[in-house]
């Protein structure tokens, strides 16, 4: 047994600490000694909750007021991000220690800030396993919070067993720059920033979008008004409480109704496929299957050999080298 399980198990914040840094690691030894871990964890469910929304739109002060509030009602509250623009430019938005200072204070709280690396594959990977580590510790709900760079709102959805989207009152105009794929994702729309000169707005941005929503294709896992569009300020705690309930009676219907399960079950199928993925790309970059692909590469240039007959030939290949 690992010696980080028990006082992970126990809630232990500096074991749950070491244990995603030991997740986060590529060496080997700690890749092997991390998935021994994984497969040891008790099997808990905290509810996973994604959260997307640009730069600027209140992400940080959303989730330090909503956090914070859930920590009051005496949940313990995880936030993870996916963010894998972090090495542009300093960018890494839990990258700032300035942000939600108070729930990284809070003791039912764990917030960890995104390493600055890498690509989409390792970041998803870090991410699903790290949920896993925090469900283990007994945190109750799980925000997983993304900047929506290229595929990073996909991965998120896919690890989430609510998708959220974070948006700024805006006119009318402005709703064309959601991308269709993005509100078919999402369960619910959270308008930001209704408070002061900016509630009218914000109003009519909420109507809006849920004009838009009634015009998507109904979902099997939603029931009736759902997805829902709904205005909330981060700013003074206005329509938090309300879009908490929100989250729970859906989270609570699709339990009743067996898509929850279903949809972790769909999760965890397409996990083993993603790392099955990655297992057979790091066994591509092996020295001697290196040279492999080097040679086989070079007779398909030359025309010697067919490139789905060389496909096949290495693949061969690298189930001999296997099993050497
Ligand atoms: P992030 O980049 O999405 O994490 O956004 P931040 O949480 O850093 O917020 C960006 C700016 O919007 C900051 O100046 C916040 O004070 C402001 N802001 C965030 N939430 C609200 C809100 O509910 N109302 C108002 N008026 N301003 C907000």
């Amino acid at each position: 047994m690992d010696e980080l399980l028990k006082p992970l198990i126990e809630g232990n914040r500096r074991a749950l600490s070491r244990a995603i840094t030991l997740v986060e690691s590529t060496r080997a030894d700690h890749r092997q000694r991390a998935v021994a871990l994984l497969a040891e964890l008790p099997k808990k469910q905290a509810l996973r909750i994604g959260l997307s929304g640009t730069p600027g739109v209140g992400k940080s002060t959303f989730i330090e007021a909503f956090g914070t509030m859930l920590t009051e009602q005496g949940l313990r509250v995880a936030v993870l991000a996916v963010d894998p623009s972090s090495t542009r430019s300093g960018g890494s938005i839990l990258g700032d220690k300035t942000r939600m200072e108070t729930l990284s204070r809070n003791p039912r709280a764990f917030i960890r800030p995104t390493p600055s690396s890498a690509e989409l594959g390792g970041v998803a990977r870090r991410t699903r396993e790290s949920i896993r580590l925090c469900e283990a510790a007994g945190y109750d709900v799980i925000l997983i919070e993304t900047v929506g760079v290229g595929q990073s709102e996909t991965l998120v959805a896919e690890m989430s067993d609510l998708f959220v989207l974070l948006l700024a009152p805006a006119g009318g105009d402005e709703l064309q720059g959601v991308k269709r794929g993005i509100m078919e994702m999402a369960d619910l729309i959270l308008v930001n920033k209704a408070d002061g000169d900016l509630l009218p707005t914000a109003r009519r941005t909420v109507a809006d979008y849920a004009g838009a929503l009634r015009l998507l294709r109904k979902r099997p896992q939603d029931p009736e008004g759902f997805p829902k569009a709904m205005a909330v300020s981060a700013a003074t705690g206005d329509g938090l409480d309300k879009a908490w309930a929100e989250m729970t009676a859906l989270a609570d219907w699709r339990r009743e109704h067996g898509h929850f399960e279903a949809n972790r079950a769909a999760q965890e199928r397409q996990w083993f496929m993603a790392e099955l993925r990655a297992g057979l790309l790091s066994q591509l970059d092996q020295p001697q299957a290196q040279a492999h692909l080097a040679r086989l590469g070079d007779d398909v240039a030359q025309g010697k050999l067919a490139p789905g007959m060389a496909a096949t030939r290495m693949l061969d290949l690298l189930g001999q080298m296997s099993q050497e």
